[in-house]
């Protein structure tokens, strides 16, 4: 029998998200969330797919190990547990791979090592994508396990863009550069849009939205990225759902100066409680869009410097790329908010950028061209697929050894 399921993980700091995908048609089998991890009230939620049965469990999940091992548990009772031989690979999300990682690798002693030696620059995610990693190695350590990195499709881009203007001796020994994120997203997304041109991707130049509660441009010519907006961190570039997004640097020194502020006070101040939640009190776009139905000033101002900001992306990495064939948006804000798609396009004309009013107003869930037919730039909205995109290049990578 061959084997072609690929579990794909993405643990964080107290949550697991799972799904079960057959390779051999890209069906997914089962998905998940354990949420809560080491709390009283930890809760999983488990669907079967193939049959749409949903359990949901509340109660104590002590630590990755009883989360992971619940949900072995739960596939198992759908007839897709751990120890099947239908079971390829594990493919688990690692957000930060530095420059070290440029693709998709299995898992070892020293792959190990080299996430943790990756730490200091993702204090927050690495930790918790190891301890996942450990964890399902520790369940089957016969199986391959894949790291697959958010930074990965970013290590194309040229120094001028991974760069920032400082000492470079400083920069290199503290690791300073831009890394960018979501790159899981921007490579399926940047793929699916050539496609739906019907061109291969090395042929096409394509401006990627990905706008999320997180969200983050990137510049992608003929399928290889040359600039994202995001740096060091996911704190650099677009209006967030929390996160500020691109700041005069001097603000911080001027918080910490003038207000008094220590660094762990900014730091959270920047990343949780900036954005559209820090300009008008609610990250969510529907209710953002529900309040400027509403004449809601704080809402609508909000709302317009996420666009100004957006729009200077777009400009921009139209001056980086030269030429254009597609801008595409994705993500919760880009697959759904026809406002959003609709503003910032607006007075785009000039560079050949255009909106449908008809089919931008089109809810589906499919890959879809939003521009009219003549335009000289295709707008597209594709559905992001991370964990399709992980799988694939797990399967990838392992399933040709089967
Ligand atoms: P993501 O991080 O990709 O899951 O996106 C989550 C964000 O998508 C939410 O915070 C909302 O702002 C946005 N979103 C989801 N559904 C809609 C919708 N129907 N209309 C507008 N925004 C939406």
């Amino acid at each position: 029998m061959t084997a072609s399921r690929v579990l794909v993980l993405n643990s964080g700091s107290s949550s697991v998200k799972y799904q079960l995908l057959d390779m051999s048609d890209s069906s997914r089998l089962a998905a998940g969330l354990v949420e809560r991890i080491g709390e009283q009230t930890s809760r999983l939620k488990h669907t079967c797919l193939t049959t749409g049965d949903t359990r949901e469990h509340t109660g104590p999940i002590a630590d990755h190990e009883a989360a992971l091992k619940a949900v072995a548990e739960e596939l198992g009772r759908d007839g897709l547990g751990l120890d099947s031989p239908e079971l390829a690979a594990i493919g688990h999300r690692v957000v930060h791979g530095g420059m070290f990682f440029t693709e998709p690798t299995v898992v070892d002693d020293e792959v190990i090592a080299e996430i943790e030696r990756l730490i200091p620059v993702a204090p927050l995610h690495n930790p918790a994508n190891l301890t996942g990693i450990r964890t399902a190695r520790a369940l089957r350590p016969d199986l391959p396990q894949v790291a697959v990195f958010d930074t990965a499709f970013h290590t194309t881009m040229p120094e001028s863009a991974a760069r920032y203007a400082i000492d470079p001796k400083i920069a290199d020994r503290h690791r300073i550069r831009r890394y960018g994120f979501h790159g899981t997203s921007h490579a399926y997304v940047s793929r699916e849009t050539a496609r739906l041109l019907g061109r291969a991707p090395q042929d096409v130049n394509v401006i990627v939205l990905h706008l999320g509660n997180g969200a983050s441009a990137s510049a992608v010519r003929g399928g290889r990225c040359v600039d994202t907006s995001m740096g060091l961190t996911p704190l650099e570039g677009l209006v967030m759902g929390t996160r500020s997004g691109d700041l005069d640097p001097a603000v911080i020194f001027h918080l910490a100066r003038v207000g008094g502020m220590s660094m762990d006070e900014i730091d959270t101040l920047l990343n949780k409680r900036s954005g559209l939640f820090g300009l008008c009190g609610d990250n969510d776009m529907r209710e953002i869009r529900r309040r400027i139905d509403e004449s809601d000033e704080e809402a609508a101002l909000a709302f317009d410097i996420y666009i100004h900001r957006l729009k200077k992306y777009i400009g921009a990495y139209y001056a980086v790329l030269g030429t254009v064939d597609a801008v595409v948006f994705t993500a919760g804000v880009g697959e759904n908010a026809a406002p959003v798609r609709e503003a910032a396009a607006a007075g785009l004309e000039g560079l050949g950028l255009a909106v449908d009013p008809e089919l931008n107003a089109v809810r589906a869930d499919v890959a879809r061209l939003i521009s009219p037919k003549d335009a000289r730039v295709a707008v597209a909205v594709v559905p992001t697929d991370e964990e399709l995109e992980i799988a694939t290049q797990t399967y990838a990578l392992v399933g040709k050894n089967n």
